[in-house]
């Protein structure tokens, strides 16, 4: 048996109202793994969140069944939304699931393929805007507000209702908060319901974000106009949950810092190599941070003990990335010593 739905383990702590009813894929309870390599490498305990493990393959789906249940139980019959790929995946599933219908904007050539199969096989219209993600949310907010269309991006309040309840479950399995957590950002949505989830528990961890060099508008103070990144989840030039993004660091006594394309395809790799843990590209940007900048405490305060690393994404999700940093596969002719040859030398 599986886990119970997250809106089953936690429907008193999250913002549904008491008729609606529950879209659920059986997302949330995934799995927080022990990493020794990584703990060897950054001198504290560090843990992997792994949110791969997600029905859909992303931290999206845990705020997405609250966001789609409340959306059923106020009689919406359609649901929009902007993304870079996994809110498009996690939307167009829990449509199919509730029975609504789904459409996401998404730039045009910048998602990931296994996101756009996701997508298009759960039934969503899938529209491919020419122009970046930033553009993309603009148009719906606009379009949700002209038509009786639910939009369910992070900007959504039950998304982030949803999604502090990984929070709750590293603090249910580490038996309290963890010293640290560090996590890649985007929208910003996610390091903010990360924060209310612990506060709400009555904890607060030194929280790290990290964007990509190419993508970091928190780190530079500024929007940026033509965000670039390899790590496409995270190619976001003007993050909708900024300020409270930007509070809970300050709040928290962490920082928000970025790291490099190279830095996180290093992690990536190494992640999987390493540890077993095959995440996306963006996913590796909350390691790839704490390698390159270590974990930095305010003045007078304790260096935290243990971190836990969120890693949002599945590594599957992204094929192309992965190949293209992959080593070669190995052709062989049909012959033993051939064979051994190829697997020994
Ligand atoms: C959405 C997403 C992010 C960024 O999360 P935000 O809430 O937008 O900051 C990071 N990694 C992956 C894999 C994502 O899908």
């Amino acid at each position: 048996m599986s886990p119970a739905p997250l809106i089953e383990r936690y429907r008193e702590r999250l913002s549904l109202e008491p008729g609606d009813p529950v879209v659920t894929l059986n997302e949330g309870s995934t799995p927080l793994v022990e990493a020794p390599r990584l703990s060897e490498r950054l001198g504290v305990r560090a843990y992997l969140k792994f949110e791969g493990a997600n029905p859909t393959g992303s931290f999206k789906d845990r705020g997405m069944t609250v966001a789609v249940s409340r959306a059923k139980g106020r009689g919406a019959e359609a649901v929009i939304c902007a993304s870079t790929g996994n809110t498009a995946a996690s939307a167009a599933a829990y449509a199919a699931r509730a029975g609504l219908r789904g459409a996401v904007i998404v730039p045009e050539g910048k998602i990931a393929i296994g996101k756009l199969a996701q997508a298009l096989m759960h039934g969503a219209r899938v529209v491919a805007l020419q122009g970046n993600f930033d553009d993309a949310l603009r148009i719906v907010r606009e379009l949700a507000h002209k038509h009786p269309i639910e939009l369910v991006n992070s900007v959504n309040p039950h998304r982030i209702e949803g999604q502090k309840t990984a929070a709750f479950e590293v603090i249910e399995e580490l038996g309290g908060a963890p010293g640290a957590l560090a996590i890649p950002v985007g929208n910003a949505g996610n390091v903010t319901a990360y924060w209310r989830g612990f506060q709400e528990a009555g904890t607060a961890p030194i929280l790290y974000g990290f964007q990509a060099e190419g993508a970091a508008p928190l780190v530079h103070g500024e929007p940026v106009a033509s965000p670039e990144t390899v790590a496409s989840a995270i190619r976001i030039g003007n993050p909708a949950r900024w300020e409270e993004a930007m509070a809970a660091f300050t709040a928290s006594r962490g920082r928000v810092a970025a790291v490099s394309d190279e830095q996180i395809l290093d992690a990536y790799r190494w992640l999987a190599a390493g540890e077993g843990v095959f995440c996306e590209p963006a996913s590796a940007a909350s390691v790839a941070g704490l390698l390159a900048h270590g974990l930095p405490t305010v003045e007078d305060s304790e260096p935290p003990e243990s971190v836990v690393c969120v890693l949002t994404g599945h590594g599957l999700k992204d094929p192309d990335t992965a190949l293209s940093k992959a080593p070669a596969v190995i052709n062989c002719e049909n012959d033993l010593s051939a064979v051994e040859q190829a697997v020994f030398e």
